[in-house]
């Protein structure tokens, strides 16, 4: 066999296993190997519109294929034939990726122009992205550090750092779609031409849906291949569909193999993820995982301080620092106890005062969350217990404490949704293996001590009711 042929059937080994059957034998079948001299690979195609394609949406993954097969000095070289009137003519044109290095000024527009085929827009995608959830108005707190850093580098250059896929999880309201949107914001801002898709998993799943009824599963997981950031958000929800995971694992391993960003987020760690293919999990894993804990009082006000100015609002700063105070789960709730605030101060003509604040958050937090917060959790078992709450976080043994802690860790794990590192977090400033520790500790004294077991139902009536 010519080596050129050898050469090329290397590379379609290498590239049947990345792409899809259906692009492989669309636009991988076709070309014919031509000839390999000095290192470079020429391979012909049978239009132009093949060659933009080919060099729009497969060059990062012939890039490394060809380093692959024929080694760092490995080039390519197309041949097209170029059909003009009567007389078809041959032209030979580098890839982008060897033009990059011979002449890095030199840009794409100037090797494609001659070949813009009239009709052929670039496919403009709607990013569905979020306005208002920049990098800008997102407060920096050690709660959400590395994410944030990691994040921006993402943005600056997307599908070109170690974090991909970049995936955040965390409880609710802590900032994952904030963050999201931030990213594809500053991609579209420093470039315009990525492709950048932001999208819930739940929209994923309607397009699936609909794809698998309409027969179009191939044109979905060919739209997928077009984009260059894809953010998916909650990905927890991908749980129990084993057939849509195939097809995300799909797209997945497309855009990944050709340098594309992929940023997931979800309420739980990789790990504790059930009912998904341990091979899409792994893949999780690749990049950079990262959590967003609970902010601190400093990053809570500085969050309340951002939104007032966002929507141009002054308030004191002792009703700020009330607020801050008293609502510690979550940042969404925090924002809706201020939104409420300042709703209520309109309506009703009164002036924004410490015991408006109070009266508003006792509403919204019994209102919304109640069965989900560990803020209530933590003052019923302090209440039963007659534990002061200023106590309960006190670096201290002492039994009632400790047993307060551990009933608190118990139910919150028992009764929200929260991470275990959140649970300890807000239970003393502990650890997740406190927490795993505290609630194997109750489940026995349950089994074994029938007055802890009577108090323990109390207070998982109150808090359950
Ligand atoms: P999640 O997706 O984790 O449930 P969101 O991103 O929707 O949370 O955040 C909930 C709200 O809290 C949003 O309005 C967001 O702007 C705000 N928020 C969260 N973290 C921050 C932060 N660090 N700085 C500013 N706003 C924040
Ligand atoms: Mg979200």
């Amino acid at each position: 066999m010519e080596r050129h042929v050898q050469i090329w059937n290397e590379c379609l080994g290498v590239i049947s296993e990345i792409t899809s059957p259906q692009s492989f034998r669309t636009w991988f079948e076709p070309i014919v190997p031509v000839s390999f001299k000095d290192n470079v690979l020429t391979i012909q195609v049978p239009s132009p519109f093949f060659y933009e394609w080919l060099e729009e949406h497969y060059l990062d993954m012939l890039k490394r294929t060809i380093n692959r097969v024929i080694g760092r000095e490995g080039r390519l070289e197309y041949r097209i034939i170029v059909e003009n009137d009567a007389n078809p003519q041959v032209t030979i044109l580098p890839s982008k990726h060897k033009n990059e290095t011979i002449n890095p000024m030199m840009s794409s527009q100037d090797i494609l122009n001659p070949f813009i085929i009239p009709g052929l827009k670039r496919m403009q995608i709607e990013s569905q992205l979020n306005q208002n959830y920049s990098f800008d108005n997102f407060i920096e707190g050690e709660c959400n550090q590395l994410a944030r850093a990691a994040a921006m580098q993402i943005a600056e250059n997307p599908g070109k750092t170690a974090f991909n896929p970049f995936f955040i999880y965390s409880a609710t309201g802590l900032g994952k779609s904030h963050l999201c949107h931030a990213i594809g914001l500053q991609v579209k801002h420093k470039y315009p031409n990525k492709n950048v898709l932001y999208l819930q998993t739940e929209q994923f799943t309607q397009q699936y849906v609909s794809a698998l009824k309409n027969h179009t599963l191939n044109d979905l997981v060919h739209f997928y291949q077009l984009i260059d950031v894809l953010i998916i958000d909650d990905i927890q929800f991908i749980a129990g569909k084993p057939a849509m995971q195939d097809t995300f694992f799909q797209i997945f391993n497309f855009l990944h193999q050709s340098g594309k960003q992929l940023v997931l987020t979800s309420d739980k760690a990789p790990v504790d993820l059930q009912d998904v293919e341990p091979r899409l999990l792994s893949r999780f894993k690749w990049g950079l995982t990262t959590e967003l804990t609970l902010p601190d009082l400093e990053t809570r006000v500085g969050i309340l301080r951002q939104k007032l100015y966002d929507d141009g609002v002054v308030l004191d700063d002792e009703i700020v620092n009330y607020l801050a105070n008293n609502v510690k789960t979550n940042v969404r709730e925090m924002e809706g106890v201020l939104i409420s605030l300042l709703a209520q101060s309109s309506f009703n003509k009164k002036e924004i005062t410490i015991d408006l604040a109070r009266q508003i958050i006792d509403k919204f937090i019994r209102n919304t969350v109640r069965e989900v917060s560990i803020d209530y959790i933590i003052n019923v078992v302090c209440d039963k217990l007659n534990v002061g709450i200023d106590k309960f976080s006190e670096k201290t043994r002492k039994r009632e404490i400790v047993q307060a802690r551990q009933l608190a860790m118990y139910f919150s794990k028992k009764y929200t949704k929260t991470s275990l590192t959140i649970i300890g977090q807000m239970c003393g400033d502990k650890d997740h293996a406190t927490v795993l520790h505290a609630c194997k500790t109750v489940e026995n004294l349950m089994e074994t001590d029938k007055k802890f077991k009577k108090l323990a139902s109390e207070i998982e009536k109150k808090i359950s009711f």
